[in-house]
């Protein structure tokens, strides 16, 4: 399992894990829009396999946002005397906004995992 995660960050192909899903050589630091590879350079897989396959990425993608958004808002409370202090919600605003490209390029890697042919 931890061994899935580092493919998934080092941004590799599911199948052969030499390729690259992303185009972009860093999804960490990068905020413009993803430039995904159609096929994997070095097995030839392909990582979307039908039209709108990166929807239910979105479902990803939201889980994570809610679960950095409650890990920014128990962070930040200790900083304040009040319980919910309303100068927290513009924190997490700015938490969620920054992490939003990583955000989509990790869950859409989470995704390609999710529905590799595992039998073959
Ligand atoms: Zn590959």
């Amino acid at each position: 399992m931890s061994n899935t995660l580092t493919h998934i960050l080092k941004n590799e192909c599911p199948n052969c894990h030499k390729g690259k899903v992303f185009k972009d050589k860093n999804i960490f630091l990068n905020f413009g829009f993803p430039k995904m590879n159609e096929y994997c350079s070095h097995c030839n897989y392909k990582f979307q396999k039908e039209p709108g396959y990166f929807f239910g990425a979105m479902y990803v993608n939201y889980g994570l946002t809610v679960a950095q958004g409650i890990a920014t808002y128990c962070v930040a409370q200790m900083f304040f005397e009040q319980t919910f202090d309303l100068r927290i919600i513009p924190i997490i605003a700015v938490a969620i906004t920054l992490l939003t490209s990583f955000n989509l390029r990790f869950s859409r890697l989470v995704w390609i995992y999710m529905f590799k042919d595992y039998t073959s």
